[in-house]
């Protein structure tokens, strides 16, 4: 049993869908599950229209428009026989989409998950499709019959006794030698309701479904050679790593290591399962094994950066101490807005966060505390990371910049520091 699970990048045009369907038919042994994901940068245009969000009809209809030819194009170029059963499947998925987005706003983590989840809904109708045509036999699942989380839209918390259960009854009878195609990033509510599992959550899709199934093993196929040990955008000369413990990748990926979903490791490391990172360019190349390593290799200084980083400082306008009743009301106040903390620091007299840069979010925050609190506030920043670093390594990357905070243990040192520009 294997797991296999194409993100955006990988089924973003015709020639990509090709090529999927190629390393399918040449690294797939069945039993095997395909997840994928929306088609390139799908998930984005769809969340211009959610219910609330457009501006205007023109702008409804003309993102509707983006996406309606942008799938077409692919599917044209995909089949040559106009009269293909493609054709009516995604006029349909489109005129439900439609529907969908001329509903009055409700709940706008709701209305999220209801229209957001088209773009996976298309993506594996057509490659499900095409992998027929192309004799590669397939059964297209919806995911939302499998994967089953509580009514916590956006971010939905798995049900694991329940999708471990339909796993075992309704998806494992499909799997003889056959290859199931089905949705990442979704999935569905006791009630029937679509939800999401956060954004790029395809992979912990995937690695939801190998340990429910127990699989063998796990390959996430990227546009990158496997897991390097910075971002190729910022490092010319990147190492790839051969093997990553699995506790390695969790604080890696927590860290914002972007290759991998942070929740994506646990449940594979749960059962014990190797999780590939291969690249879908190079489909032959060994790529990265995460797996119960002892240590990482090869030993390298790994990095990762976060940019648009903001810093606040937060201190008690009552002249109290930073303390357990301090910390206790922040961290709910954190929670209620939804604000994600990257590194914090406390003194005496005030308390430190650095967090990403959200309009939005910060504005509802400070709204908040500003009647208890006095808050500076730092913008423009970048919060750098660096697993196995000696001096000389942060002096490098430093540079002339300033250093706003710094915080060590033994293996891994984070530094906020004012961005070059
Ligand atoms: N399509 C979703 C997103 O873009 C899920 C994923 O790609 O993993 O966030
Ligand atoms: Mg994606």
């Amino acid at each position: 049993m294997q797991v296999f699970k194409f993100g955006g990048a990988s089924v973003n045009s015709a020639a990509a869908v090709r090529n999927m369907a190629s390393i399918v038919r040449q690294y797939g042994r069945s039993p095997l599950v395909v997840v994928v994901s929306a088609m390139g940068k799908t998930t984005n245009l769809l969340e211009q229209l959610v219910p609330g969000v457009p501006q205007d009809e023109v702008a409804r209809r003309h993102a509707l428009q983006q996406l309606r030819h942008y799938h077409m194009e692919i599917v044209d170029e995909l089949f040559a026989d106009r009269h293909a059963p493609i054709y009516d499947k995604l006029a349909e998925l489109l005129s439900l989409l439609e529907e969908e987005t001329l509903h009055p706003a409700t709940s706008y983590n709701y209305d999220y998950d209801q229209t957001v989840s088209y773009g996976e809904l298309i993506s594996t109708t057509i490659l499900s499709e095409y992998l027929n045509a192309s004799d590669v036999e397939t059964v297209w699942v919806d995911v939302r019959d499998i994967i089953r989380t509580d009514s916590n839209y956006r971010e939905g918390h798995v049900d694991w006794a329940l999708t471990q259960q339909h796993v075992q009854q309704r998806l494992l009878p499909l799997l003889q030698n056959r290859i199931v195609l089905t949705q990442g990033f979704i999935a569905g509510t006791a009630s029937g309701t679509t939800t999401t599992l956060g954004r790029e959550g395809s992979d912990y899709s995937a690695a939801i479904i190998s340990h429910c199934l127990d699989a063998e093993g796990m390959t996430i196929w990227k546009d990158v050679p496997g897991f390097l040990n910075a971002d190729p955008k910022y490092f010319a000369n990147t190492v790839k790593m051969e093997h990553i413990p699995y506790n390695e990748a969790i604080e890696l990926a927590y860290y914002g290591a972007s290759v991998i979903h942070p929740k994506t490791v646990q449940p594979i490391q749960h059962s014990n399962i190797p999780l590939h990172i291969k690249s879908f360019l190079a489909p032959e190349a060994a790529g990265s094994v995460i797996g119960p390593y002892d240590s990482i290799e090869p030993t390298t200084p790994l990095y990762i950066f976060k940019n648009r980083q903001v810093l606040l400082s937060i201190q008690p306008k009552d002249f109290s101490f930073i303390a357990e009743e301090n910390l206790h009301s922040l961290f709910a106040l954190f929670a209620q807005v939804g604000i994600r903390v990257n590194l914090m620091q406390n003194s005496a007299l005030s308390f430190s966060i650095c967090v990403d840069h959200n309009e939005h979010l910060l504005h509802l925050l400070m709204e908040q505390l500003t009647p208890h609190y006095k808050v500076r506030y730092n913008e423009g920043l970048q919060l750098i990371t660096i697993r196995y670093y000696t001096q000389e390594i942060i002096d490098n990357i430093v540079g002339v910049r300033q250093v706003l905070l710094q915080q060590r243990s033994r293996v891994t040192t984070q530094l906020v520091v004012s961005n070059n520009d």
